[in-house]
């Protein structure tokens, strides 16, 4: 059997959307679950989609996620060049576009914008459902006898060449996900294979890309599936074998809406930023259109590496659930070592508790929030009042299950003010002993005592911390400063 070669393709328009990222990682898991090779292609041929640095965000990810390519513009796998516009200057899609132009299968088009303009339209729906028009061209440019073309070309005039596509009969290509696909050549456009500029458009570029470097795999979004008629007609002009098309399912947001820069984390950028965890990030994504076999869904890459099996891709959309990613981080989060955590942690407690807590008192936050957080930015919410006691009603010393109202609580504080003011080790264990003594004087239940105490402490319903946990937090001088505005309220 061939070795599989799969390729991540991207072109560099600016971030990693989680549909690229969602290709790359097929592509990777493709190649790898059968010990194959994942190559990096950079497709730069549209030099007007072209953004600065975006290179190197792809470099990036693909690094932080663990997709290492085995080829590429840095690793040279005897494929090269691994970057299109350089593949360009070794003449490389000019020589197949004239290969074509002598097959019949290729011609000139010197039309200009004002002639291409005034061609009928055609308005099509797109995946989304959405109108998108496209002209089909007339093939007036092939029509042009050779000495005319000839003429043309040595008076300098611009020109393009088009795939020249029969207007009748059919055009069947086979998809993993989608079948046999059939279509009827007249609604084939006569599409650009080389620009005026003399770049290869995408369409043409990918299918001389793909076969020279000898892919065997294409994995990609559905958007190019409509084309996908047209490359295989590229492939038998040639004589070339067509590789396995694997065309992966749209991803949508919650409202079924194309996943876009609008919904706010459609990106893996923006998803680092919100604080996600990568491996989570990845683990969501392998999801995204493929499940495997049991349902098990928390797999690390070597796992993912090991079960993908391309065969269970799913061609319905895909739905990008954000609470369902959030559930899934915490599950990182909480499996993560206690090291990496306190890290990762440190500029989102930084922020949010006081400034003078020193790093053992950082750590101990950290390891009370680790098992109650979703995302990173969750620790604010929950830390917060270390820094400052927030705004509360006293409805919330009321608790039925402790048994509490305003009354008890506001006893209650009353006699603990003293023992607090009294108390001077200021640690969980010792301020426990001590409060138990009180309660068991008394005959209370402990959260008769301590829900109040809590209450006053920190103004919130819950808190990652008991009482006494709290009160060794805050020290001395503040627990009291709390308890006393406590007190305070209760009193009026
Ligand atoms: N350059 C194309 C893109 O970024 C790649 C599509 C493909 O994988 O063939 O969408």
């Amino acid at each position: 059997m061939e070795k599989i070669r799969t390729r991540y393709a991207p072109s560099p328009t600016g971030k990693m959307h989680v549909g690229n990222l969602r290709s790359a990682l097929y592509e990777y898991l493709v190649a790898k679950h059968e010990g194959g090779v994942f190559m990096l292609r950079i497709e730069d041929t549209d030099q007007e989609r072209y953004v600065e640095g975006a290179t190197d965000i792809i470099y990036r990810t693909l690094e932080a996620t663990g997709l290492k390519h085995d080829e590429g513009p840095d690793k040279d796998g005897g494929y090269g060049p691994y970057v299109q516009s350089e593949r360009m200057k070794t003449g490389i899609y000019m020589k197949y576009a004239k290969e074509l132009i002598e097959k019949g299968e290729a011609y000139y088009c010197f039309c200009d914008k004002e002639r291409l303009a005034s061609l009928k339209t055609q308005v099509t729906e797109d995946e989304d459902g959405e109108g998108k028009t496209i002209t089909i061209y007339d093939k007036h440019c092939l029509g042009l006898s050779k000495e005319e073309v000839e003429a043309n070309l040595a008076a300098g005039k611009p020109f393009v060449i088009r795939q020249n596509i029969p207007n009748e009969g059919t055009t069947t290509f086979h998809d993993e996900l989608y079948g046999d696909i059939t279509v009827e050549n007249s609604e084939l456009d006569d599409m650009i294979l080389i620009k005026s500029d003399g770049y290869p458009t995408y369409n043409f570029a990918n299918v001389v890309d793909d076969h020279t470097m000898n892919i065997t795999h294409v994995v990609r979004g559905n958007e190019y599936l409509s084309s996908s008629p047209k490359y295989v007609r590229l492939y038998d002009a040639f004589g070339w074998k067509v590789p396995v098309y694997i065309h992966l399912p749209l991803i949508t947001d919650e409202n079924h809406k194309k996943l876009s820069k609008r919904s706010g984390h459609s990106s893996f950028e923006d998803l680092i930023e919100q604080g996600f965890v990568t491996e989570a990030i990845v683990n969501y994504v392998a999801l995204l259109g493929w499940s495997p076999e049991d349902n098990n869904e928390i797999f690390s890459l070597d796992e993912l590496v090991k079960k993908f099996d391309y065969h269970r891709i799913n061609k319905s959309p895909a739905v990008f659930d954000i609470v369902k990613l959030r559930w899934m981080n915490g599950e990182y989060i909480k499996a993560m070592d206690d090291d990496k955590f306190y890290e990762m942690a440190k500029p989102y407690l930084d922020k949010s508790l006081p400034a003078d807590y020193d790093e053992a008192k950082r750590r101990k936050v950290a390891g009370m929030v680790k098992t109650r957080i979703e995302v990173f930015p969750d620790i604010e919410g929950h830390v917060d009042f270390l820094r400052a006691l927030p705004d509360y009603d006293i409805e919330m010393y009321t608790h039925k299950k402790m048994k509490t109202d305003a009354a008890s609580s506001l006893s209650v504080l009353q006699d603990v003010l003293p023992i607090l003011e009294k108390a001077t080790d200021y640690t969980n264990d010792a301020l426990y002993q001590t409060l138990l003594k009180y309660i068991e004087e008394k005959g209370y239940k402990n959260g008769f005592v301590m829900w109040p105490i809590r209450t006053a402490l920190s103004g919130k319903q819950m808190t990652p911390a008991g009482a006494t946990e709290i009160l060794e937090l805050l020290g001395k001088e503040e627990s009291l400063k709390r308890i006393r505005k406590g007190i305070e309220m209760l009193s009026v």
